[in-house]
């Protein structure tokens, strides 16, 4: 029997305001333990928490940008449980009254573009965090940090309709790409902006209903979260072919091994005993409000994409790879106001740039190489100073040293040598130093042509004309024995 993976993610996202989702305490990362804390977020008894508008803003956003409905009336609710990081024993939340629903995006799996649905969109809290024993003083205790309690979180949950762990990774990064074009969040990984649960599941290939469901946490990078599903389908396949059932439960990752285990039993919503958050009224959002923020939507990475195809000429792959972030779209097109060939452009951003660009979040704002330098370096090939081979040193150069294209040629000596007669010297050299493979050229084995080509590259270093090496090899074997001067 073959199985195929269901999968709906659940992303949580810190969203980018200044001060705390229902308190003015500031929201910085990495500052001293409870050092950003009052008496609402600590979950004091007799406050009353007050909704920060900014959070509400960035939710509308990214409904919007996630082609979302917008609810007109949206609501708290309080989602009960004890946990030493949440000390009022509930976290404010949205459940039966969320800020939008029914929205989708579009990933791109083996070359074909597919929507993902967006069940919904909410709007939270963060809980603070625990730090235990090994990093301090004293193995035995637990220290709590509620520097993050009360952080402006917000929920993205997707339909099932992820089929592979591929899709997962895709997903997810098409889902960043297009909260960091609408700045809602830093999405940053490591620090926590971002973070994924997902919910995995197998069926037979071909049934369209649900099988039961584990839902994986603790997954902070794209490669955990792909290793993690790999491992909990795999794991998921095995026991029902085993005769097994599987058993609805939350499991965390273990990135050491590479294995997930079991963590708890699923608990129900109706373990949480969700109910309306008295403390604080519904939210109205009337269509004013939401034309005011979807004023503020930048381009976005489809119509982008879109455009980029349209306007440029680019292959589809080359747009979607160079619309994943805003930097590397603007640096993309700064270069075709110096230098109008998009598709040399492309192949360079998504080659040499790509490769060097060492920043997961695809900011390339610092990167040494500027749009002039790149486009000056395509000059120097265009007239024939460089080729496009000694262009891959010059750009190595360029990265290491922030330098010119033209000075760095100048300085290494890497003008192309376009003489006639100094690459025939070369070539003649090595026809009367190999012999044997003359003869094997001469007697039909033409393909003996590429090894001459090396072998005159590297002896000028790389710096022969490619094409007046092949176009001159062709003539001199040609006329070989008898070498003459031309
Ligand atoms: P829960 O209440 O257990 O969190 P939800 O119905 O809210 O479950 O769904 C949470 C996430 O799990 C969503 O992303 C949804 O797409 C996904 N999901 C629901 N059922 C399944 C299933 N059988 N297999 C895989 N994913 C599922
Ligand atoms: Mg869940
Ligand atoms: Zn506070």
């Amino acid at each position: 029997m073959k199985y195929e993976p269901v999968i709906g993610l659940e992303v949580h996202v810190q969203l980018n305001t200044k001060s705390k989702m229902f308190c003015s305490c500031s929201t910085e990362f990495g500052a001293e333990p409870n050092k950003n804390t009052c008496p609402i977020c600590l979950g004091m008894p007799g406050v009353l928490p007050a909704i920060n508008r900014e959070a509400i803003n960035l939710a509308i956003k990214t409904a919007l940008a996630t082609n979302c409905k917008i609810a007109p009336f949206n609501r708290f609710a309080r989602k009960n449980y004890f946990y030493p990081d949440l000390p009022k024993g509930y976290q404010i939340s949205q459940y039966e009254l969320p800020l939008a629903k029914n929205g989708h995006i579009e990933i791109v799996t083996n070359g074909k573009i597919k929507r993902i649905g967006i069940t919904r969109v909410h709007m939270e809290e963060d809980a603070g965090k625990l730090i235990h024993g090994e990093n301090l003083r004293s193995h035995d205790s637990s220290y709590v940090d509620m520097n993050r309690a009360g952080v402006p979180l917000m929920e993205v949950v997707s339909e099932p309709d992820i089929h592979s762990p591929e899709e997962a990774k895709e997903y997810v990064t098409r889902l960043k790409s297009i909260l960091r074009y609408i700045e809602v969040s830093d999405c940053n990984m490591e620090e926590g902006s971002l973070r994924c649960d997902a919910n995995v599941s197998i069926r037979p290939v071909g049934s369209k209903g649900l099988g039961i469901k584990t839902e994986v946490k603790n997954m902070n990078s794209f490669r955990f979260l792909q290793k993690a599903l790999e491992y909990e389908i795999k794991r998921q396949i095995d026991i029902v072919e085993e005769g097994g059932k599987i058993i609805q439960e939350t499991r965390l990752f273990n990135p050491d091994k590479g294995i997930t285990i079991s963590m708890r039993g699923k608990e129900e919503a109706h373990d949480y005993r969700y109910f309306p958050e008295p403390d604080l009224v519904p939210t109205e959002i009337d269509s004013t409000w939401i034309e005011d923020i979807r004023a503020t939507l930048p381009e976005l990475p489809d119509a982008k994409r879109k455009r980029f195809v349209k306007e440029y000429g680019l292959p589809e792959y080359d747009a979607e790879v160079i619309t994943i972030s805003k930097s590397i779209a603007n640096y993309f097109e700064n270069c075709i106001k110096l230098y109008n060939k998009p598709k040399i452009i492309s192949n360079w951003v998504m080659g040499e740039v790509l490769r060097t660009l060492k920043d997961e979040d695809f900011e390339i704002e610092k990167y040494p190489v500027t749009p002039q330098m790149l486009t000056g370096m395509f000059n120097l090939i265009d007239n024939g100073t460089i080729s496009g081979k000694i262009a891959k040193t010059v750009f190595e150069e360029m990265y290491k040293t922030g330098k010119s294209p033209e000075n760095i040629v100048k300085e290494k000596g890497l003008v192309q040598i376009t003489d006639e007669a100094e690459i025939i010297k070369v070539i003649d050299e090595i026809i009367a130093s190999n012999p044997k493979e003359v003869a094997d050229y001469k007697g039909g084995k033409e393909k003996l042509l590429t090894f001459f080509v090396g072998q005159v590259m590297k002896i000028s270093k790389g710096k022969a004309n490619p094409q007046s090496v092949n176009n001159l090899l062709k003539e001199r074997l040609k006329n070989n024995p008898s070498l003459t001067n031309p």
